[in-house]
């Protein structure tokens, strides 16, 4: 079987040969260098970091002093770049080689990974950059890059996309892991940019490049957002009638059980003085009100935090749904959300 990415490390390493930047951190090597420059870089443009870079490494040269920098020394020279514990991690990756390494840089992929602070992709950095280790290192630059260049809608912000990448990627590095991992990220940082604008006419992977010959860059590559988790507080009532008959809604026709009959209820937490006032001004004279419980119903997105009120009324205003327990059994899907406070009653 083909592999993947076969065929791009050659055009990929001529091009790097031709275009790569001069920057501080290449220049040596030195693999104190590229960690401190990679962590910067991790949040904030290139250009930008190289100011940070050179008040950084004029204060602490190596990882002796950054081992024993005072903790406000350090605050101070991060101050600007923002993420501090990153900063912090760094002082505790230095005092871990000073005291597990005997202040060498651990030289391959496996122990740069232990250290505090450096994840898979800082670690491929350093391991194949400085040791010449033929490990990926896959950001998201590379992400991009590799999405475009076959096609790929998988999502780039899950992480099993980022394994499988990995993976491929892994099986056609080249001797020269270290030029091909900075020629991807160099070529996702100028060539092929984000946001629907690369440079598709200066890149090397033009010819075999499926974003640029189905004119899918602005597409890709795929991020999808996890959503976050919404929380929704209700008071909700178990409606009951002399006759015993239980009081309904119908919920919206669009939405969350669109459609769907529920228990009436109100947003947000009410305290039975409150709730008694809510009542009487919806024409509902409660002859009881008896806390039952509080129950959570777990949506996709949505969390509904329940408390239910048991209210026994002597006359059904309108605006509900009057139906016997015995009809509400047999002819209305009431959703789960609202049958655990039914079994209480
Ligand atoms: S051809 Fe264009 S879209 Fe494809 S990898 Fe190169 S710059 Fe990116």
């Amino acid at each position: 079987m083909e592999k993947k990415y076969a065929g791009i490390a050659a055009p990929l390493l001529r091009w790097f040969a031709q275009n790569k930047r001069d920057l501080p951190w290449r220049q040596d090597k030195e693999p104190y260098h590229v960690w401190i420059s990679e962590i910067m870089l991790q949040q904030t443009r290139i250009e930008a970091v190289m100011k940070y870079y050179a008040r950084f490494m004029e204060a602490l040269p190596d990882v002796q002093s950054l081992s024993a920098v005072a903790d406000d020394t350090l605050l101070k020279l991060w101050e600007g770049l923002g993420y501090y514990s990153r900063a912090r991690n760094l002082k505790k990756a230095a005092q871990a080689i000073m005291t597990d390494y005997g202040g060498v840089f651990p030289d391959n992929y496996e122990a740069l990974r232990r250290l505090a602070g450096i994840g898979d992709y800082t670690a491929g950095a350093i391991a194949s950059i400085c040791f010449g280790e033929r490990v990926p290192a896959v950001d998201g630059n590379v992400l991009r890059v590799l999405s475009r260049l076959t096609g790929s809608r998988d999502n780039v912000l899950l992480p099993e996309t980022k394994k499988a990448v990995t993976a491929d990627l892994r099986a056609v590095m080249p001797e020269q892991a270290g030029d091909f991992n900075e020629a991807l990220m160099e070529l996702g940082e100028t060539v092929c940019l984000p946001n629907g604008f690369p440079l598709c006419g200066e890149c090397p992977l033009r010819e075999q490049c499926t974003a640029y010959r189905q004119n899918l860059t602005a597409e890709l590559p795929v991020r999808i957002k996890k959503q976050k988790r919404r929380r929704e507080d209700k008071t909700v009532l178990l409606l009951i009638a002399d006759d015993g008959d239980i009081a309904l809604e119908k919920r919206p026709d669009s939405g969350l059980l669109s459609g769907m009959y529920q228990l009436p209820n109100i947003e947000g937490f009410l305290e039975e003085a409150a709730l008694r006032e809510t009542l009487t001004s919806r024409d509902l004279r409660p002859s009881e009100i008896v806390f039952l419980r509080e129950t959570k119903h777990v949506f996709t997105h949505i969390d509904w935090f329940m408390r239910g009120w048991r209210v026994r009324v002597h006359h059904k205003p309108e605006g509900f749904l009057w139906v016997s327990p015995r009809e509400l059994q047999e002819n209305y899907a009431l959703p789960t959300a609202f049958r655990k406070l039914l079994k209480e009653s």
